[in-house]
């Protein structure tokens, strides 16, 4: 049975949090905390589910702030790759495979916002995006660790992905709460670029 969905966004900086369960075992995995942890937790209360996993797509803080309060709550198990989070109890790297109920979710190292962005592909085609890409837009590479010409190939490798592969962003920064590969193909300047020289002449405006 398909594992479900919440997202649930923070009031602070946008961020969106995902509640991930399997409908029938109840057993759940929060992605990226943030600032909603009381929050998931009710939902999750509500849902009658067990936490069985927290997953940061990378360590930024505004994505990692709930870690703690959603693991003291329910004993969940931290994932994350160990490039962004040295102290997570399951190590992640590029192929690594969650079980969540009776699905299995895929890692994608999708290094560029940070050494150790992460992305997490669901069976049904649902890709956790945290700050890789955003609908409309994609994450800085700026930032201490951040690197323009690995976001670029990780985006590059995303984009190849089937067009109706849903993205679930890690922010609130496009017209759409969700989209899919195809409508970022369409509408994402930054998936739209010739080439390397030309994304980082865009994204390092
Ligand atoms: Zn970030």
């Amino acid at each position: 049975m398909s594992l479900q969905i919440v997202q649930i966004k923070s009031t602070a900086g946008g961020n969106f949090s995902y509640l991930v369960f399997c409908p029938r075992t109840r057993e759940g995995m929060v992605i990226d905390p943030s600032f909603a942890a009381a929050d998931v937790l009710n939902r999750a209360t509500g849902e009658n589910l067990r936490i069985l996993l927290v997953a940061d797509t990378h360590g930024h803080r505004d994505h990692t702030a709930g870690n703690r309060r959603i693991i003291e709550a329910s004993a969940a198990l931290l994932a994350a790759s160990p490039l962004d989070v040295p102290h997570a109890d399951i190590p992640l790297l590029e192929g690594s495979v969650l079980r969540l109920g009776e699905e299995t979710i895929r890692v994608l190292h999708t290094p560029g916002h940070s050494p150790g962005s992460l992305c997490f592909l669901l069976s049904s085609g649902d890709l956790f995006t945290g700050d890789t890409l955003f609908v409309t837009k994609v994450g800085r590479a700026d930032l201490p660790g951040g690197n323009p010409a690995d976001l670029y190939r990780s985006l590059q490798r995303l984009a190849a992905l089937p067009e109706a592969t849903r993205i679930h962003p890690g922010h609130d920064y496009g017209p759409l709460p969700t989209s899919t590969i195809a409508y970022e193909k369409e509408h994402n300047p930054y998936l739209r670029c010739a080439d390397l020289e030309e994304f980082i002449r865009l994204r390092m405006a």
